[in-house]
């Protein structure tokens, strides 16, 4: 039930975002109430403009800004034909993409799982985009040479590489593509969205 007071109610949202907390959520609505009208209507502005520009790619499945053409259902990295197309990244999510991006040490395609798997989750393939991947792995047959599994470097991740190896093993031996994982590097427990480009470049060379 909605309350009615809207300093609750946007709390109650903000405390949904990542690794936000309720009072954190809390900071966030008394930050806007001491921000002018102007800060407010852009901020509500922008947040509409998102769904509008903002769409996801039909192979990889990351969100882009589609301002190149309207009826473009795939991303600039899926449309551009100069990279590897014997290599597929697996990695969590848009953000992980985004720091492989910017590293340069990789030059084949992605897919975004949009999420990891919990521990003795019930409900796997409900927690990141399984089918959508194996769709995509079909669709690109026998260019394709490997998988390389991006996963994180936390328990989470780690049981979402394990799913992933199990789910396309059948896959691989058909298509013949082979699963790979990446090396670790000095930064154990880290995530993808924070190792640096020399970690990222690394883990890539030490894949296995
Ligand atoms: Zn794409």
């Amino acid at each position: 039930m909605s309350d009615s007071n809207p300093i609750n109610n946007l709390s109650e949202i903000f405390r949904h975002f990542p690794g936000i907390g309720p009072r954190q959520a809390r900071r966030f609505v008394y930050y806007l109430l001491s921000q002018d009208r102007f800060f407010l209507e852009n901020l509500t502005k922008q947040i509409g403009e998102l769904k509008k520009t903002i769409q996801q790619c039909n192979d990889c499945q990351r969100f882009f800004n589609n301002s190149y053409s309207a009826s473009q259902s795939k991303c600039k990295i899926c449309l551009d034909s100069s990279r590897d197309p014997s290599l597929l990244m697996v990695v969590e999510r848009d953000i992980d993409l985004d720091a492989v991006e910017k590293s340069g040490s990789y030059r084949g395609y992605y897919f975004v799982l949009g999420g990891t798997i919990p521990i003795l989750d019930k409900d796997p393939d409900e927690k990141i985009r399984a089918k959508l991947l194996s769709d995509l792995i079909k669709n690109k047959g026998a260019s394709l040479e490997e998988v390389i599994v991006a996963t994180s470097a936390h328990t989470e991740g780690d049981n979402t590489a394990d799913y992933l190896q199990v789910f396309l093993r059948d896959m691989a031996t058909q298509n013949g593509f082979r699963i790979s994982l990446l090396g670790r590097g000095l930064s154990t427990g880290s995530e993808l969205e924070y190792a640096d480009p020399d970690t990222i470049k690394n883990a890539l060379s030490n894949r296995h």
